[in-house]
């Protein structure tokens, strides 16, 4: 290696590529980071709890088709992550329930962001914000950094020993959307930073990086149809979370999902429906107990039927069942098909009797009116799928000898795939337990003892 040459060069400067660059740094080691946007962060700055699933088995039950090893390298590797995080004088809160199955902390992310970057650049290391990654620097097989171009147009060649991918997944790209999850998905809201469009995908894919795993879906929560989400600050206010507890209805007027299993796999059920949108019906319970109550413990409830209404979504509030004969033509729905099976719904709940789909965790009739009706859509935040690689964040090509790791290529975060398929557990945790083991890759492997 010449004397240019670094540890590591991170191309994207999120939760994963901060977090990789910053251990290398600590420990003494040589990083560059290129983040295309003006500043980094990414998605992370909109996170606010780092969780994942307290053991092993609990991961296996709820995500059984995701990679048992990436599975078991994330449960074992978030309590040395969290330790990692509070090292860096980032408070991570007490311990609290996340989705019923998970257990995490809620962090300032935007501290720890920022500590990482400081840390970095105090350590004399180079961060390069608005720089894009033209392609990969590759011999014989071997990834050795990058050609990135300057905000000024120039071009810098950045020799690294590893190059770790981090650029955040594919969602913010219809095509690619399109080509890995679903036709629809080309259509649908993006609730995240708009910087992540498969740059990691499509650099790694040039050094034969393998993709998987196939149909895995994505991250993602109901949002009120039809209202723009330009305005980050909507993420969150819109999320219509609180469909745990409500009826969701296709525009055939039926139930597709037991809507109890958690909104992020309603939303992708949701996908696959006519039209990718959904009639969500609540009473005045869940009003009270679920739409304006606190979805996590430590963030304050907002009512989010009026921040939907407000918005200008599709909403009404009907005052008794006998409304949803009148529900506008335009809106596409049949209304009385809809009536009659919130009156089956209730009719079987009610007497403790079954419903299809089934309702696992949440039996309560909806029998208290007013009824609260908001059209529903999927709006993706981050992808499943993306660029294969093991417990040490080696990204993996597909040869006739089976998998083996591309010499000088690592992935981390949302540009990694494998670990979830259609399932979900924590995008924080990934990116910080993944981004570390890339740094301990990068700080204690040469590439070239890898071969193909
Ligand atoms: C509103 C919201 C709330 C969330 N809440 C939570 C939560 O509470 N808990 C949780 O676990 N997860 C949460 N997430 C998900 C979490 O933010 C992501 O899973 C996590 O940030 C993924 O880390 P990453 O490093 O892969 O991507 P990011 O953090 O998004 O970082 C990717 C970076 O790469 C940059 N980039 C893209 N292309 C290039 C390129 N070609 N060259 C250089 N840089 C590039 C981007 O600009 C970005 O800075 C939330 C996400 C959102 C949007």
């Amino acid at each position: 290696m010449d004397a240019e040459t670094v540890d590591l060069l991170v191309i994207g400067g999120g939760m994963a590529g901060l977090t990789a660059a910053a251990q290398v740094a600590a420990e003494g080691g040589s990083v560059v980071l290129a983040e295309k946007a003006e500043r980094t962060g990414g998605s992370a700055r909109f996170a606010g709890f780092v969780w994942t699933t307290p053991t092993v088995e609990e991961m296996r039950r709820i995500n059984p088709d995701g990679d048992p090893e990436l599975a078991t390298a994330l449960v074992d590797g978030f309590a040395d992550g969290v330790a990692w995080i509070r090292s860096l004088g980032v408070e991570c809160r007490p311990p609290v329930p996340v989705l019923g199955f998970g257990r995490g902390h809620q962090v300032d992310t935007n501290h720890y962001l920022d500590s990482c970057e400081r840390l970095i650049r105090d350590r004399g290391q180079e961060v390069l914000t608005t720089t894009w990654t033209r392609s990969l620097v590759t011999e014989n097989g071997v990834v050795k950094g990058a050609e990135c171009v300057a905000p000024d147009g120039s071009v810098r060649r950045i020799e690294a020993a590893w190059t770790l991918l981090a650029t955040g997944g594919f969602q913010g790209d219809p095509g690619l959307r399109a080509e890995h999850i679903h036709p629809s998905a080309a259509d649908i809201g993006l609730r995240a930073n708009p910087h992540s469009r498969g740059d990691g995908l499509t650099l790694g894919s040039s050094a034969g990086a393998a993709f998987g795993k196939k149909d895995a879906g994505f991250y993602g929560h109901l949002m009120p149809a039809g209202v723009s989400l330009a305005d980050p600050a909507r993420f969150v206010d819109l999320a219509l979370y609180y469909s745990e507890h409500a009826l969701l209805f296709d525009t055939t007027g039926e139930r597709f999902v037991d809507e109890t299993l958690g909104d992020h796999l309603t939303t992708m059920a949701l996908l696959e429906r006519p039209q990718a949108r959904g009639l969500l019906v609540a009473d005045a319970r869940v009003h009270r107990e679920w739409i304006s109550a606190s979805y996590v413990e430590g963030i304050p409830g907002v009512d989010k039927f009026q921040l939907c209404h407000r918005a200008g979504a599709r909403s009404a509030v009907a005052d008794s069942l006998e409304d949803f004969a009148a529900m506008p033509e335009e809106w596409g729905y049949p209304g009385t098909t809809i009536r009659d099976r919130i009156k089956e719904f209730n009719a079987a709940t009610s007497k403790n009797g079954a419903t299809t789909p089934g309702r696992r965790l949440d039996r309560q009739p909806l029998d208290e009116p007013p009824f609260h009706v908001v059209e529903a859509a999927p709006a993706i935040t981050f992808t499943f799928g993306g660029l294969l690689i093991d417990a040490g964040a080696h990204t993996l090509s597909a040869n006739s000898e089976g998998r083996t790791p591309v010499p000088g290529l690592l992935a981390a975060g949302a540009d990694a795939g494998g670990l979830y398929r259609r399932a979900y557990a924590g995008g924080l945790a990934p990116a910080l337990v993944f981004g570390l083991a890339a740094a301990r890759t990068a700080l204690t492997e040469s590439p070239t003892a890898l071969t193909r």
